[in-house]
Formats: structure tokens, sequence, C-alpha cells
């Protein structure tokens, strides 16, 4: 059986490398699409106004919801698919805390899984992190990603989760040695770019956003002390990857119960 799936952001980068991709998959389907620009089509796709959406939900009734959109429309879609009970796929990064909230509030009514990043290199990378920062504890460690030019948030939502991953794995390590460095358990200081007289302090982690070309995302976690360095980098080729990623976790997400699910789950 093939999983409907409805696609948001239809006429934007990742809207479109979903359509491909969904076109090359016997396993799904594409409902409808939707993108705040309507009336072109993308990759065979008729593309819909983002403003029928609810209809759009009600008339089609897909299994699953792709978005990668923005963060406001990302909730918005969200809470339409609750209330319909619809699960819901995101991508979309930039949230706030109360965005994430809004989230899991839809999380109660319907399946909903978030993740920053859809590929299986950066699930890899993170729990390559998770292992070297404990291994190398007291090394320095810089932070910089990579985008293209037209990449609105900044540091990258992969980037934060790194943040936290870096932050929870020198969580255990400082749990395990029960010394509770500044009394903030695992929290590293932010440190984003620096400029003038700013010299590092020990602890902090620097953080560097890069805007260029249409680079589709690099992530590098450098680890330095004892005189070596330790550079775990990631490149994504192409945005197909990310594609690939959540089409597999729209088929996973499509016959789950109401809840908050992660992309790991999905890999493992
Ligand atoms: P884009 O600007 O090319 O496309 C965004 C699309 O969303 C456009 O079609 C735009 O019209 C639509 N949109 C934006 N705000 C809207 C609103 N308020 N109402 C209706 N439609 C709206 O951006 P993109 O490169 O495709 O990225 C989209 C999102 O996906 C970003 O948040 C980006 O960071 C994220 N992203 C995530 C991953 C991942 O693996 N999680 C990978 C790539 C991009």
């Amino acid at each position: 059986m093939t999983v409907s799936i409805g696609v948001t952001g239809a006429t934007g980068r990742m809207g479109g490398e979903i359509l491909a991709a969904a076109a090359d998959r016997d396993d799904l389907s594409v409902a409808f699409a939707v993108s705040r620009s309507p009336g072109e089509s993308v990759e065979g796709v008729a593309v819909e106004d983002a403003a029928d959406f609810a209809d759009l939900l009600a008339s089609h009734d897909p299994d699953v919801v792709v978005d990668f959109t923005g963060p406001a429309s990302c909730i918005e879609y969200a809470s339409a698919c609750a209330a319909a009970g619809v699960a819901f796929v995101t991508g979309t990064t930039g949230l706030s805390e109360g965005g994430f909230d809004a989230l899991r509030e839809a999380a109660s009514e319907a399946p909903v899984l978030y993740a920053s990043n859809f590929s299986r290199g950066i699930a890899a990378l993170r729990r390559a992190v998770r292992e070297a920062v404990p291994a190398l504890d007291g090394y320095d460690i810089e932070l910089t990603e990579t985008h293209h030019n037209a990449k609105r948030d900044a540091p990258s939502g992969t980037a934060l989760t790194l943040l936290d991953d870096i932050d929870e794995a020198r969580s255990s390590v400082r749990q395990t040695r029960s010394d509770d460095i500044d009394g903030v358990r695992g929290e590293s200081e932010r440190v984003h770019g620096r400029e003038g007289d700013a010299p590092r302090s020990e602890g902090e982690v620097g953080v560097h956003a890069r805007r260029a070309g249409d680079i589709a995302g690099e992530h590098e976690v450098l680890l330095a002390g004892n005189h070596e360095s330790l550079s775990l980098t990631h490149r994504a080729g192409s945005r197909g990857v990310f594609a690939a990623g959540a089409l597999d976790a729209a088929a996973w997400l499509a016959d789950r119960d109401a809840g908050w699910y992660d992309f790991t789950e999905v890999l493992e």
C-alpha cells in the first residue's frame, strides 16, 4: 500500500526536491502540493494555494504532510494536521521555543516528526560528536556551518542540534566526575563569531555561520587541545539527501500513534 503525502512549500528549494524524490518512489504518492505562490506545476504536480490547505487536507485525506517552509507556516500547517489527525513531518528550522511548544502540542493529537537535518551522515556525525566530546574532555570546541546565500536562520538548525549534543556530552562527563563547572552543568557559553579583543574563555564553544553560493549544507565540529586537533565534517552534496530522509520519515510515520518522534527512531 502506498503512503499518500501532502507537500507544503512546493515551490521552494526543498519542496521541489521532495516532489522530485517522491516521483522516484513507489511506496509514496503525492496527494496534493501547496505554496503561497500557487499556479505553477513542480515536477509535474499542480501546485495549489496554501490558503486552501485545510480544505485540501479534508478532501484528499493524506496519510502524512511533509513540510519545509518557514517557522510561522510550519506551526499553522502542524495545527491544521493535528485537527485533522494527519501525521506531520517537518524539517523547517528557525523555530522559536514557543514554536516548538506549538509543535509538541500538535503531537498530542497526531504523529509529529521534527528533524533539523534529515541526512544519515549528520545522524552519524551526531553520534561521533557525542563520543568525541567526552573522550577529549577539556579540548576547545569550535563549530562552523556553511549554507547557501538565501538561508534565513543562523546558526543553522543542525548547528543548534550539534551544540545541544555537545552540551549533553559535556554534562555526562561532569556528572560522572561530579564537578559542576561554573554551577551550570553542561551548558557551554556559545560565542557567535569573534571581533576585536575577544580571547577565548575556557569551556566556550565558538559558533560560525558562513553564507555563500548554493552550498547545500556543511557542518564541522573542531576539537583541539593537547597538541592535537580532531575535525569532524559533514558535507551534503545536494538537497536530495534531505528529501530522501524526509520521505523515509514520512513512510515510517504514516501509521504511528499521535506523539513526538525523532529521525533517529526512523534510522534505528
Ligand atoms: P525556500 O525559501 O526555498 O522555500 C520555502 C518555501 O516555504 C517557499 O515555497 C515559501 O513560499 C514557503 N513559505 C515560507 N513561508 C511561508 C508562509 N508563511 N506561508 C506559506 N508558505 C511559506 O527554503 P528551503 O531552502 O526550501 O528551506 C525551507 C526550510 O527547510 C528552511 O527552514 C530550511 O532551513 C529547512 N531545511 C531543513 C533541512 C532538514 O534536513 N531538516 C534541509 C534543508 C532545508
